[in-house]
């Protein structure tokens, strides 16, 4: 029973210590320039979802939900009012678009692969030849 406990108190603290450990790692760099109201839209309607839960089981009275909630709700606003300004100027090009992550960049660079024609009969070849594959002319001038 005691060791049953005890492994069970140890499996605790690991996942305390594994939890802490993975929110202190460094947040990577938001590739949106709204990804970090976004970010405080999400806690607010979580904050809005744990004021609700509290007020039904009686840990909150009338008044104090009230006005946590008219509170949450002002703030709320102002988050959306945030993000539609961002997006306004990112149409407007004051801001530049949100980058494309690395990833898309590099299947677009391999959906257009570089292209090497034979001067002579134009065929296409994706890597440099020194003789045309299809007539068999000298490809020097390789052009990309
Ligand atoms: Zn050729």
């Amino acid at each position: 029973m005691t060791i049953v406990l005890a492994s069970l108190v140890a499996i605790g603290v690991i996942a305390f210590i594994l939890s802490v450990r993975a929110k202190d790692l460094p947040q990577p760099e938001p590739v949106s320039p709204f990804h970090h109201l976004d970010e405080r839209k999400a806690a607010i309607y979580e904050n809005l979802r744990d004021l609700q839960f509290e007020y039904r089981v009686g840990k909150l009275s009338d008044q104090d939900y009230q006005q946590t909630k008219l509170d949450l709700q002002r703030e709320l606003a102002a988050v959306m009012a945030e993000i539609d300004r961002v997006k306004a100027e990112i149409a407007a090009g004051k801001i530049p678009a949100p980058a494309p992550a690395p990833e898309l960049v590099k299947t677009a660079a391999a959906r257009a692969p570089a292209k090497f024609i034979c001067p002579s009969c134009k065929a296409e070849f994706a890597q440099p030849l020194k003789f045309c594959g299809e007539c068999g002319k000298p490809m020097k001038a390789a052009q990309a």
